[in-house]
């Protein structure tokens, strides 16, 4: 997979901890911030919902 550099905006290498471009450090991906773990099941959920698609269970309001 790849990932884009949020300082530069290339495109670099997912798990690589530094962009190889302008040495901005990658932290972590902002993509997988906007998705919500499902607590119960582990299922990825869209930010805002309030029940778990998969498993129905209510879903705390953390990233509502
Ligand atoms: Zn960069
Ligand atoms: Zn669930």
């Amino acid at each position: 997979m790849k990932k884009t550099c949020p300082n530069c905006k290339s495109i670099i290498d997912d798990d690589a901890l530094m962009c190889p471009h302008c040495n901005e450090l990658i932290l972590d991906d902002p993509q997988e911030n906007e998705k919500f773990i499902c607590p119960v099941c582990g299922a990825e959920n869209p930010p805002g919902v309030k029940s778990c698609r998969f498993c129905c269970s209510i879903l705390p309001e953390t990233y509502g």
